[in-house]
């Protein structure tokens, strides 16, 4: 078999789990009664909001495994699992903390020191602090060692220079982690010179520009650095060291089931559809989708087991988001082809979120790393390149 070595077992969640299941889905419901939010598609990306986030935080579902002593609750991988399955599923407005506590949180416990680690993981545990992620550049997005943001060494720290694109939430988050050029290339070495630096964004000398997206939301920005100071305790690891840590971040950015669940209130809102007036063309669509999501979701869990264990599986989680990116534009473009007329904003629920998906599902397979990439990744496994 081609791809014997590749970790998915076929595993079950634990039934403990799901009591914890059945918590989430009653908090759920009741913040959709009492408009706490709207539920909607793509939200862990572009719905920001703080309060939400922090009644998340007070029961204990943000930074959920991470160690008591910063903050954490010391909970298990698939309780973290089954709390984002929840809120994903429920199209929760989870972005404020969502990419920190994903990435930036496993990074900063695992490379930085005691100082940061006591200052900044307990306040995103308890969403009060939040992260945008610096790593893409006009000339640099699947192949970071182009990036040019460089830091220079000071009296007591550095000096950002540089401009970073397509940063999430920037002008809402409170820090970005900066990934930089601080040394010249090693010879031979076109992904050696590195590191990631915390940037305070209400520093001087650091602009954030949107970039608003085609249906007139604004997420993106432009954030650039002009003579910015970054004292030395907020580099992360070693200087020149940062291409592995940033590596290990792109594993937990690219595995979680938020790769195959952005557009779960549409895959429901059709459920409802198809139930409420059943013809052929919509039973069959749902059976198809709903067996290629029960398989996705099989395979995530799968790979959580291999993250629980300590693995690194690379292209466990390529598979993944490659499978379930493609998933997700193609269950958009079913559910158009099934919609009755053009769809407005205002109109039906299913109507409403097909008209967001279709706008925001060209980004599925780009953001966190293009398909071509994670293809090559899976290629480079067998050996192919
Ligand atoms: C919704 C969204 C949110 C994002 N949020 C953030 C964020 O918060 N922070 C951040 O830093 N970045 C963010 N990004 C940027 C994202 O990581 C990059 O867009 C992505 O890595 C691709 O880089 P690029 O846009 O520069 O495209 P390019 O790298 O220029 O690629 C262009 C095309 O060429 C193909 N290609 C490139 N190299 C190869 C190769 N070696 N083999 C085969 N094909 C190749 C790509 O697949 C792609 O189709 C976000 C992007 C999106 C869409």
């Amino acid at each position: 078999m081609i791809f014997q070595d590749a970790g998915f077992s076929l595993p079950e969640l634990p039934a403990e789990v799901e009591a914890l299941r059945a918590e989430v889905r009653t908090f759920v419901r009741t913040e959709i009664e009492a408009e706490g939010f709207v539920p909607a598609c793509n939200a862990w990306m572009d719905g920001f909001d703080p309060a939400f986030s922090r009644r998340l935080a007070q029961r204990g579902w943000v930074g959920m495994t991470w160690p008591r002593r910063y903050g954490g609750h010391e909970r298990g991988a698939f309780e973290n699992f089954v709390v984002n399955e929840e809120l994903l599923a429920a199209g929760a407005p989870v972005a404020a903390h969502w990419a920190g506590v994903r990435q930036t949180g496993p990074l900063l416990m695992r490379f930085a020191n005691d100082a940061i680690k006591d200052y900044f993981l307990p306040r995103m545990a308890r969403a009060e602090l939040f992260f945008a992620i610096g790593l893409s550049e006009p000339d640099a997005g699947s192949d970071l060692a182009q990036v040019r943001t460089r830091a220079r060494a000071v009296d007591g720290g550095w000096v950002v220079n540089g401009r970073k694109i397509w940063s999430s939430g920037a002008h809402r988050a409170h820090w970005m982690m900066v990934f930089c050029r601080t040394g010249g290339e090693a010879e031979g070495d076109r992904r050696g010179g590195f590191s990631q630096l915390i940037v305070d964004l209400k520093d001087p000398g650091v602009t954030i520009r949107p970039i608003h997206m085609m249906n007139g939301a604004h997420h993106f920005n432009e954030t650039v650095f002009d003579d910015v100071f970054v004292p030395s305790e907020r580099l992360i690891g070693q200087p020149g060291d940062a291409w592995s840590q940033v590596v290990s971040e792109l594993g937990y950015e690219r595995s979680g089931p938020e790769r195959f669940l952005s557009v779960f209130p549409l895959l429901a809102a059709l459920v409802r559809l198809a139930a409420a007036r059943p013809d052929e063309r919509r039973v069959v669509a749902v059976g198809q989708l709903t067996a290629r999501l029960w398989t996705l979701r099989r395979m995530s869990i799968a790979l959580l087991m291999l993250l629980a264990r300590g693995q690194s599986p690379e292209v466990e989680a390529a598979l993944v988001k490659d499978l379930g990116t493609r998933f997700e534009r193609e269950a958009v473009e079913i559910a158009r082809g099934l919609a009755a007329h053009r769809p407005g904003k205002d109109t039906h629920d299913f109507d409403a979120q097909l008209a967001k998906c279709l706008l925001v599902a060209p980004a599925f397979t780009l953001r966190g790393g293009t398909n071509e990439i994670l293809r090559n990744v899976v290629a480079r496994s067998l050996g192919l390149r």
